[in-house]
């Protein structure tokens, strides 16, 4: 049954069942449908997006994460609107948008400048958008004022933004979009440009936001621990395309092939070949004569990548048969929990994180003989 769009001029997105007249419950906020994206023509041509699919739901905080180039600013930049795609489909509310220009969409993008005004002071900033919306002054007031809650900057509300720090800056330009009360609110990495700590602390004032306003948040980043920290669920992409969709657990504990891996969070790799299938597991024979169960089943005889995280590791002084044998090569204290850097007898590099204790440490120093365990069920194989 075809649904028809109440006033899409307007910009309002309202889907009804054009035969029974009832509003149609949508659940996804964004339908993105194999979407391509190309810059230019013949030899200068740049696929930026290669087939990109992905919907994400009303009310979640969804973050799109990869390296520089991997398009997902390109992916934020057309459900703003600023960019069209080349082929494919971009669904609000379970509508097409097609060509729809950026201001009737139902959605405002935090950049990563925040492009505030100076000249205006913060309630004039975060008041702009409802300003050009023409909405009644009281209406416009008690916005600010919830919004400068929300951001907890009404004590700096007259202040010209020229004259505010960067971490408060970020604040005010989150309120400004927040203001019109978008369906979804688009953030271009806005955390770049803010120290450690600040970022930490606005990483969790940004998952307070989204909670507290119900609105969908789409956050582009390339910092895993960002992502892992701040997301319901996470998109990894790599050059155009979207290799996993998942909560933040399944994307660390289960990659889905060894590039996510290596691309959240550290890791080490060992390869070697299958000897034997289990149920839901495979005996992989490494170089050295060790065999290591993974979980994840490859076909008999075929090589394997098998993934290991550094805190799934440990390590004990000496050699001893049946674990990987090697020589400590450089400890590195990183407050929370120490780094061992191992050099297998075969030459790979292994690392080993354990977390620091008071009185604890393992009593090992670089040159130190040592063997590398691995915990039950913490080895994968992964697809390459
Ligand atoms: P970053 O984290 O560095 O911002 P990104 O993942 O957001 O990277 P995009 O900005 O989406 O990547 O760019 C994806 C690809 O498309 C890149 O190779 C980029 O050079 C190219 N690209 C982006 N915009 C244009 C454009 N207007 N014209 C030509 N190529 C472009």
């Amino acid at each position: 049954m075809p649904a028809v769009n109440e006033n899409a001029a307007g910009g309002i997105l309202t889907v009804y069942n054009a035969a029974s007249g009832l509003k149609v419950e949508v659940l996804d906020a964004i339908e993105v449908r194999d979407v391509v994206k190309q810059f230019g023509n013949g030899n200068q041509a740049m696929l930026a997006l290669d087939g990109v699919s992905v919907s994400i739901k009303k009310n979640e905080f969804f973050t799109l994460l990869g390296p520089s180039g991997c398009g997902k600013t390109t992916l934020l930049r057309m459900i703003a609107g600023f960019e069209f795609p080349t082929a494919g489909e971009i669904l609000l509310d379970g509508l097409e948008i097609g060509a729809m220009p950026p201001f009737k969409r139902p959605v405002n993008t935090v950049f990563q400048s925040y492009a505030l005004f100076p000249h205006m002071s913060v309630a004039e900033n975060i008041g702009f958008g409802l300003e050009m919306l023409r909405k009644p002054k009281a209406e416009i007031n008690a916005r600010v004022d919830a919004m400068l809650a929300l951001v907890k900057m009404s004590a700096l509300k007259d202040r010209r933004t020229d004259q505010i720090s960067g971490g408060q800056a970020q604040r005010v330009a989150l309120a400004r979009a927040l203001a019109p009360q978008p369906k979804v609110l688009l953030l271009d990495e806005p955390l770049s440009a803010l120290d450690y700590k600040l970022r930490k602390e606005m990483q969790l004032e940004l998952k307070r936001m989204q909670a507290e306003t119900g609105i969908t948040f789409v956050f582009v980043t390339h910092d895993q621990e960002e992502a892992l920290t701040m997301s319901d669920r996470i998109a990894v992409m790599s050059s155009g395309k979207i290799l996993q969709i998942g909560t933040p657990n399944d994307i660390y504990d289960r990659p889905a092939n060894r590039f996510i891996a290596g691309f959240i969070g550290e890791t080490n790799f060992l390869n070697g070949v299958v000897i034997k299938n289990n149920s839901a597991t495979s005996s992989v024979y490494i170089a050295g004569g060790i065999e290591i169960v993974a979980k994840g089943i490859r076909p008999k005889g075929s090589n394997a990548t098998i993934v290991i995280r550094p805190e799934h590791a440990f390590l004990t002084k000496g050699h001893q048969a049946g674990l990987l044998n090697g020589t400590l090569k450089h400890v590195v204290y990183s407050g929370i929990d120490t780094q061992y850097h191992v050099e297998l007898t075969t030459n790979e590099m292994m690392m080993v994180r354990v977390q620091n204790k008071i009185g604890g440490g393992l009593g090992l120093s670089s040159g130190d003989a040592v063997s590398m365990g691995i915990q039950a069920d913490a080895a994968q194989i992964m697809a390459d």
